[in-house]
């Protein structure tokens, strides 16, 4: 709950401090957990190769390989994807810094692209201008759940060798073309993370139609480990196994993957829910001059994992902070997604340099994400359309 006074000392628009996002957990997914816990598998079971299957069956896609979490999805499929030392790899400048930073566990360099200042994508017209000898790969990311235009990037990788993998964490369920994300670049990582599409707490899948690239990623799963005798330099007997590559323990559990299955079979009634609330939003907000609403290309059929508002503040008579703390206190829940990458500290240490991207530093100083989350009821959402209305007119200049 949130005591501060809202604008000019009055009462907040709700009573009560709606989060941005937010997980639907329903009786089911409990029953679901409680029976594996009550079984013989914790860790890897029968679940976790059903949830592969049922994901790989829900986009398309040949095969799928779970893991603990998105991030070390992304790992996998840049292990997979053969990057190393000296690599480049072509990122968009706004996006989850897990994009970039599976590249320099694998002794890459992340090369970041600006954006198409109406998706708020990778701007493909600017891909090519960043390839060189050393690049290796592109993980373009489907920001907010719309989906990139990736026949034309698998197009400029095929004419340069590159290897893509999409970041589809804010993408399961979302189409394009009128295909599900997730059959097009060479693979494509979801994560499950309580706020993303559907979650298993901590999870991460990536779906590939490449046999060799699935088998890797099933060795780095855990440890570089085999038991397969035909990869084994040796076989002493039946206890066997040996380990023919670095690999981790990115495992997921059986726990996550049973709540992952039963979460599946919500997923596009959350959908579904969330196209309505982003239309609701879209109408509401079409009045309001002072911010740009999200524009989808025709290709994308976004199952909206966030909803970004963009302001023009030429029309406004104080910054994006004061509109943000303005929607607080209005028991609106906020966020920003994201600060560019390279402007993290970390990065700035490694060398990257401000001002490299300026759509995205840009839209950096005006994007708002405002509530989006399948089971928000009608009155959470007048509620948020309200107090934007209020914190906009009241800063209007
Ligand atoms: C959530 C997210 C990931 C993966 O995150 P995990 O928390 O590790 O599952 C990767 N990329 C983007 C763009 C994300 O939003």
């Amino acid at each position: 709950m949130n005591n501060e006074l809202a604008i000019n000392g009055g009462v907040p628009i709700r009573d009560t401090y709606l989060s941005y996002g937010k997980q639907f957990i329903d009786e089911k997914d409990i029953e679901k957990v409680v029976e594996i816990l009550k079984g013989d598998y914790l860790t890897t079971g029968p679940n976790v190769a059903e949830f592969e299957k049922k994901v790989a069956y829900y986009v398309g896609a040949k095969y799928a390989v779970a893991v603990s979490n998105g991030t070390a999805a992304l790992h996998a499929a840049c292990y997979a994807a053969g990057i190393k030392e000296g690599d480049e790899v072509l990122v968009p400048a706004i996006t989850f810094a897990a994009s970039s930073n599976c590249v320099l566990y694998c002794g890459g360099k992340p090369i970041f692209v600006d954006l198409d200042p109406q998706t708020y994508n990778i701007d493909v017209n600017k891909i090519e201008e960043k390839i060189t000898a050393r690049t290796k790969a592109i993980i373009p990311v489907d920001f907010s759940g719309q989906s990139i235009d990736i026949d034309k990037i698998m197009e400029i990788a095929k004419k340069y060798n590159l290897i893509v993998i999409e970041d589809a964490a804010h993408a399961l369920g979302s189409e394009y073309k009128g295909k599900k994300v997730g059959t097009i670049a060479d693979m494509t990582e979801f994560s499950f993370h309580p706020v993303k599409p559907v979650t298993t707490a901590e999870g991460g899948v990536i779906v590939t139609n490449s046999k060799e690239y699935y088998d890797k990623m099933m060795l780095f799963r855990s440890h570089g480990i085999t038991r397969d005798s035909e990869l084994m330099i040796e076989n002493h007997g039946p206890w066997y196994y040996e380990q023919i590559d670095l690999g981790y323990n990115y495992r997921i559990t059986d726990l996550q993957c049973a709540l992952g299955i039963s979460q599946m079979d919500k997923l596009d009634s959350f959908i579904k829910r969330r196209r309505e609330i982003v239309k609701r939003y879209n109408d509401a907000f079409k009045e309001l001059d002072e911010l740009k609403t999200p524009f989808e290309a025709e290709f994308s059929n976004s199952g909206w994992h966030i909803y970004v508002i963009v302001l023009d503040l030429d029309k406004l008579s104080v910054g994006r902070k004061e509109i943000f703390e303005a929607l607080q206190k209005e028991n609106i829940g906020v966020n920003v997604h994201y600060l560019p990458v390279y402007m993290h500290p970390y990065y700035q240490s490694l060398g990257y340099k401000k001002g490299k991207c300026p759509v995205a530093e840009d839209l950096y100083n005006r994007m708002i994400t405002i509530p989006l989350f399948p089971s928000m009821s009608d009155y959470d959402v007048e509620s948020v359309i309200n107090g934007v209305r209020k914190v906009i007119n009241h800063y209007r200049k």
